[in-house]
């Protein structure tokens, strides 16, 4: 199998060198030239999860061989996962199940990527003989950083330098990254937002001068889940869902199930559809959108367009115009000549449009619906009264946007809807949706929420208090680069 381009200038690359470069020369996303037939067997299977990413990863890392297995052992296990299923499924009333993907050491579904993908880049530098140090350079909008940090942290020649918008991110948040532990690791804030942050991360990288600068020293890359070494993980654990729904009863093999993510970057969405075109039984994907709801707006009109006033919400993780990886899915729909085409007219003047027949292409696989901040408040409330169960914002736009789907079409298949963080990194914004008293201080909050639920605190979040504080202070986004260029050169 080998990676190529969805712009079509670059040439096709293997495995390692797709996780090693990032983002393509020409500025694309990497994507696998075949989409690899999912083993029928694996459905009704019982392997443990390692054991099943592994099966499910293999065909598309052909040159890392009997290391896939190793690897997936390696970043699948307690005590980095605070249990053993990693990925387990909890019912709600009405055949709606969430897929708990926070039980890693950040607390959010980002660690499902970043246990392994940081061992699969280092592992990548070993089998291509590279030897100058690579330098990862990713923009957060929260969960990102950290999880990348933590991964990343004292891994054998690499480094990581984290951007951060500084009035963008919860208080919790921040105070996980400005304590991260590691001698490899910087943490960076700028003034702006986070599609800011990003844009001005994706200019690094596309910078001929600056990578001949640094080139001597170190080579630059990503993170993010422009990174495909990011997105090749989470498609496994739709399959696993899968698995446990058919473990349990609920479904029989074959039969469908509706898919609802809550969506920012369109990464963790865009594994399910490759998991979909394996030949995983998955009918819509179900597109959850907060205020910043340029993707539902996509997929009604078919026209892109990011001008338009960016939100600050309780589900910070989604407050994006810039949704990257939809880049992958308009080549897979339509091809390399389009999609540079459309990426062009984003880049110049903010907004694309694509033909209503197009448009009812999409339409096969996505529905998208967007949450107000209210709806997202009364969710939260609402399933901790009636179900027993705390969820974050950024589920509750899930789950929010499983159930008007259902209202609007009728199709009554059961949901898997992702949970994607734990309610505790967001412990302000949930106790004040739960109309509880909301102290300043983060960690009282998390001592409150804890009272008002009677559910424990994350081990790592309980344990940041106790944490200094190594990085602080913001800078502009017009300084980044040369930023960059010091946190390259020295030590
Ligand atoms: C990153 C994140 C999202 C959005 O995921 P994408 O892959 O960017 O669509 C949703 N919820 C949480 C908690 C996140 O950290």
């Amino acid at each position: 199998m080998e990676y190529v381009s969805t712009r079509g200038h670059a040439r096709a690359v293997d495995s390692c060198r797709a996780i090693l470069n990032g983002l393509a020369p020409d500025g694309g996303l990497y994507v696998p030239d075949t989409i690899p037939a999912l083993d029928p067997g694996l459905l009704s299977s019982d392997l443990p999860y390692p054991a099943l990413a592994e099966a499910i990863l293999k065909p598309y890392l052909p040159e890392y061989g009997a290391l896939v297995g190793k690897l997936t052992e390696q970043a699948y296990r307690v005590p980095q996962f605070d249990c053993d299923a990693i990925a387990p499924v909890r019912a709600l009333c009405g055949d709606l199940y969430l897929l708990e993907l926070w039980h890693g050491p950040t607390c959010a579904f980002k660690d499902m990527a970043l246990q392994l993908m940081p061992r699969l880049l280092s592992h990548a530098l070993k089998l291509t003989g590279e030897t100058r140090k690579a330098c990862i350079l990713t923009a957060t909008s929260g969960d990102t950083g950290k999880a990348a940090l933590e991964g990343f942290r004292d891994v054998e020649q690499t480094k990581i330098l984290v951007f951060y918008p500084e009035y963008g991110v919860s208080p919790l948040q921040k105070r996980q990254m400005a304590t991260q532990e590691g001698a490899n690791v910087a943490v960076q804030a700028i003034n702006g937002n986070f599609d800011d942050a990003q844009s001005a991360v994706k200019a690094i990288f596309s910078d001929p001068a600056l990578a001949a600068e640094i080139a001597d020293h170190a080579f630059l890359s990503s993170a993010n889940s422009i990174n495909f070494g990011r997105l090749a993980p989470q498609i496994v654990y739709y399959i696993s869902a899968y698995r446990d729904l058919v473990a349990r009863g609920a479904i029989r093999i074959g039969e469908k199930i509706n898919v609802c993510v809550p969506t920012g970057n369109f990464g963790n969405i865009f594994a399910c559809l490759l998991a979909k075109r394996m030949g995983l039984p998955v009918g819509k994907l179900i597109c959850a959108s907060n205020s910043n709801n340029v993707l539902t707006d996509f997929l009604e009109t078919g026209a892109y367009d990011k001008n338009r006033a960016f939100h600050t919400t309780i589900s910070p993780s989604m407050d994006i115009l810039i949704s990257s990886n939809l880049e992958r899915l308009l080549y897979l729909s339509f091809g390399a000549a389009f999609t540079a085409d459309c990426m062009a007219k984003l880049a110049s003047v903010g907004r694309y449009t694509i033909t209503q027949k197009e448009k009812a292409l999409l339409n096969e696989d996505f529905f998208g619906v967007c949450c107000s901040e209210d709806e997202t408040k009364d969710t939260i409330r609402e399933v901790f009264i009636n179900e027993h169960t705390l969820i974050d914002p950024h589920t509750a736009v899930g789950v929010f946007a499983a159930r008007r789907y259902r209202e609007r079409t009728h199709d009554l298949s059961p949901i898997v809807c992702a949970s994607t963080a734990s309610a505790y990194k967001f412990p302000q914004s949930v106790l004040e949706a739960l109309s509880a008293p909301v102290p300043e201080d983060e960690f009282a909050a998390l001592k409150a929420l804890s009272e008002k639920t009677d559910t424990p605190i994350p081990k790592p979040l309980a344990e940041l208090s106790g944490k200094p504080v190594r990085f602080s202070g913001a800078i502009e986004k017009t300084d980044l680069a040369d930023r960059v260029k010091r946190f390259v050169c020295f030590a």
